[in-house]
């Protein structure tokens, strides 16, 4: 069994706390690399060992054997639990013993239209939506799913503490992002190909050696092709390097990820594998050599080095500039926003991040804040005006749009047709209830617990 940190134990704490308050569909936000299968096994421990059933729910089949493994590690009662493949147990889904909770991983994807016909399925099950970026590409959001969010701790407070490396990052620009242009949520592949400059694979490997010589790296290239000749370029160098993408097959894949983790591979370039889940404990170097609009690739792909190891220093290599998006990985992020709904007529405008510079010796990129005697933090050149500042703008986190959660309440107010404040409430978020007599009618279509309106309405100031 895993012994939980603090940080751990107080996220079970307060979705307990949330449960008892009545909320049934709750979102845990916990960032990338910090453990959150475990306290997903731990909460599913608790639940088997009262005799209840649970479900776990993931999308990537690379993940799932070793969540089934944490999971038995945790001890949870592997009899009373269904784990899967979201797609696989659609499928199935009228063999399904009935769950008291369902866990819900990287749940920026439950939306989908799989993941909804299950949970429609299972109406009274306590919903844990586990997800290091409680936002989806799309412009769909998890208010519209969700009664409760709990935040983690934030980056910053968990390298302080130990549990993710420091890092230092660096931007370097072989990209025209004018030329970028987006689709389903992310940049387009032909976009990216005419963004991205010619010299970008010459200099990957030109600029790890500056920064990062000898470090164990992983790639994140946008297509096949490209990530075959960084892996090329890098060989040329005599550095090993194996580039790997969703053609290869799981055991070549399974052989090299083994190498890699034994050190003797350097350099894993990639397309589209090593996002969520699939462990390399001893990467030290990531390489962005692919732009994204989606917040949840983006710490991903950054946050792959910052497993900690005593007096580990990661290093992001950034050739695509992803931080004028984002900001640095580290950037506080209010995610309590992502289920606060609000009037899109009264939409405040993005008030953006803390201003971020850059060195013009070193390129490295940081806070304005953390400069020390005009020099840079990352190489410590004096940079009076040789700085540039970004003020970089977040993702848009507030954008509402109509999507199958509410027709799913549309539809479950068909079967209520006599009520007119339940069917009042039924395509509203509980961000959007606004009298104690909608908070009941709300609590009624979901079947919340009695004490649910009570706690809302007191939260929202409409009785003392
Ligand atoms: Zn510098």
């Amino acid at each position: 069994m895993f012994k939980l940190r603090d940080y751990q134990q107080e996220t079970i704490d307060n979705i307990y706390q949330s449960m008892r308050y009545g909320n049934h569909r709750i979102v845990v936000q916990q960032p990338p690399r910090t453990g959150k299968t475990v306290i997903m096994a731990e909460i599913a421990r608790r639940a088997t060992r009262r005799g209840n059933r649970i479900m776990f729910l993931i999308h990537r089949k690379e993940v799932l054997a070793q969540a089934i493994a944490t999971f038995k590690a945790q001890g949870v009662d592997m009899d009373l639990a269904t784990m899967g493949m979201v797609q696989t147990l659609t499928r199935r889904i009228d063999n399904l013993s009935t769950p008291q909770v369902i866990l819900v991983d990287e749940s920026h994807h439950s939306l989908a239209k799989s993941y909804l016909r299950i949970l429609k399925t299972f109406p009274e099950a306590y919903v844990l939506y586990f997800t290091a970026t409680p936002v989806r590409t799309g412009h769909k959001q998890m208010d519209l799913i969700s009664d409760d969010l709990i935040p983690g701790k934030s980056i910053k407070w968990l390298t302080e503490h130990g549990f993710l490396a420091p890092f230092k990052y660096y931007g370097l620009g072989d990209i025209d992002r004018s030329k970028l242009r987006k689709a389903n949520g992310d940049y387009t592949n032909s976009s990216m190909d005419e963004a991205l400059s010619h010299q970008i694979y010459g200099h990957i490997v030109q600029q790890y050696q500056r920064l990062a010589k000898g470090k164990q790296a992983v790639v994140y290239c946008h297509s096949i092709e490209s990530a075959k000749e960084v892996a090329a370029k890098f060989k040329q160098a005599n550095i090993s390097a194996v580039e790997l993408d969703g053609e290869t097959p799981a055991k070549k894949r399974d052989e090299i990820v083994e190498k890699f983790r034994k050190q003797k591979i350097t350099i894993l370039v990639n397309v589209n594998l090593f996002t969520e889940g699939i462990d390399l404990p001893n990467v030290d170097c990531v390489i962005m050599a692919r732009p994204t609009s989606s917040l949840a690739l983006y710490l991903q792909f950054s946050m792959r080095c910052l497993n900690p190891r005593k007096g580990k220093t990661a290093i992001i290599i950034d050739h695509v500039d992803n931080f004028l998006t984002f900001g640095l990985p580290n950037s506080d992020r209010d995610w309590n926003k992502a289920i606060q709904t609000r009037d899109k007529r009264k939409k405040k405008p993005n008030t953006g991040g803390p201003a971020i510079c850059q060195c013009k010796y070193c390129f490295g990129i940081f806070y304005r804040a953390d400069m020390q005697n005009n020099s840079c933090p990352l190489c410590g050149h004096k940079l009076e005006s040789e700085r540039k500042d970004y003020k970089v703008v977040n993702v848009d986190l507030q954008e509402i749009k109509a999507n199958e959660a509410i027709k799913h309440r549309k539809a479950m107010v068909n079967k209520i047709l006599s009520d007119q404040v339940v069917a009042n409430v039924a395509d509203k978020s509980p961000g959007q209830l606004n009298t104690v007599a909608e908070l009941k009618a709300y609590a009624e279509l979901h079947h919340y617990k009695k004490g649910w309106w009570y706690y809302v309405a007191k939260k929202k100031g409409l009785i003392r």
